[in-house]
């Protein structure tokens, strides 16, 4: 079993069947995220009272965590079409010309991977999003002129990893910005219970709570480890989703009881054995582990501070001394409360 394939937050052949399945309808079934949801279902409320679309959205947070399910469930509270694209599949201006052209009135656009969109398509979204419009060349040469071409009322979703990665300009055309954050341990088995109801697949209390607590906070991953603990209860424990049973199967499947796989682990010790702990800066910890950067930064890297096993400063990343413990190592002097810790930048959370 490849571990790598169980922990990876991004969509995978098989999930996308339960990923459709799966996905809650409505902001009611809709899990977690209580401050989105509170603010979406009030803006919600008041675009349909006043019949007008809504502004423009955009969701950002680690991948897996309900940003296209939440475009889904925008598009039917409002009672509208939703037409989904994503930042690498617009490649010319023209694709989303053609995109726009063929919205109707308070359609949702949902572009995934919004970060992608290269400059040139990104113009042309500037005038859609915030007039309306569509600006056209017509002509070449000293001849040439523009057209403004009137689009219908449309709502544009945008999701993404990396929402530092996106201009200023575009950024600031967003009415809503909300950023999507890790699931608790608690809001996870109530995903997963409603999940192995939709699956018809008996479990118990203890063990959605085995899988809840080695999901790293994600649903998609959660979906997934439930349907492979389902295939490992079948074959070897009669069908049923006991403690006992998610974690043997987790175990097997080389998933720490955090969560953590291979690579986090290969990530914590090389921080901890090539370089004391750290700082290490990120495109250091890339090649020293074999890792790409981004998939450190947008996949690994959100769970392990979220667990405060490694902080972020201004010289780079450290491992603490939690994390030193949980790998059972030694942590150095520098890594338990020592006060020199702080010129390491170790209070320095927010860089
Ligand atoms: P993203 O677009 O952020 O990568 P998705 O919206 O595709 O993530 O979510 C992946 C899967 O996780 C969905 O198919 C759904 O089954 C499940 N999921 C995500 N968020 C929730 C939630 N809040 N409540 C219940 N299930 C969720």
């Amino acid at each position: 079993m490849d571990a790598d394939r169980l922990i990876a937050p991004g969509t995978q052949p098989d999930d996308l069947e339960t990923d459709v399945s799966l996905r809650p309808k409505t902001l009611r079934e809709y899990v977690g995220q209580q401050k989105v949801r509170e603010n979406l279902s009030i803006y919600i409320e008041a675009a349909l009272q006043r019949r007008d679309a809504l502004d423009h959205i955009l969701l950002y947070g680690p991948p897996g965590l309900g940003k296209t399910t939440l475009a889904f469930i925008i598009a039917s509270e409002m009672g509208q079409s939703i037409r989904i694209t994503s930042g690498p599949a617009i490649e010319r201006p023209g694709d989303l010309a053609s995109i726009l052209t063929n919205l109707n009135a308070g359609d949702i656009l949902f572009i995934d991977e919004i970060h992608r969109l290269s400059r040139a398509v990104e113009e042309v979204l500037y005038p859609a999003m915030e007039d309306y419009a569509l600006d056209l060349m017509i002509g070449k040469g000293p001849t040439a002129r523009s057209m403004r071409l009137e689009l219908p009322r449309f709502t544009l979703v945008g999701a993404t990893t990396r929402a530092g990665q996106l201009s200023a300009p575009l950024r600031d055309r967003f009415g809503m910005l909300f950023r999507l954050e890790l699931y608790t341990p608690d809001e996870l088995a109530l995903i997963l219970q409603r999940s192995a109801r939709i699956l018809n697949m008996p479990a118990d209390e203890d063990g959605i709570r085995e899988i809840a607590g080695r999901c790293r906070g994600t649903p998609r991953i959660a979906n997934r480890m439930l349907k492979r603990v389902r295939d490992f209860a079948q074959v070897r424990a009669g069908g049923r989703v006991t403690r006992q049973v998610a974690h043997d199967g987790l175990d097997l499947m080389d998933v720490d009881r955090l969560g953590l796989d291979r690579v986090d682990r290969n990530v914590l010790l090389t921080m901890i054995d090539k370089f004391t702990g750290g700082p290490v800066g990120l495109d250091t910890l890339a090649a020293s582990t074999g890792e790409d950067a981004i998939t450190i930064e947008d996949v690994y890297e959100p769970y392990l501070l979220q667990l405060g096993f490694i902080q972020r400063t201004p010289r780079g990343r450290v491992a603490t001394e939690a994390a030193y413990r949980h790998l059972n190592r030694t942590p150095p002097a520098s890594a338990q409360g020592d006060p020199n810790a702080a010129q390491l930048g170790f209070l320095d959370e927010n860089t």
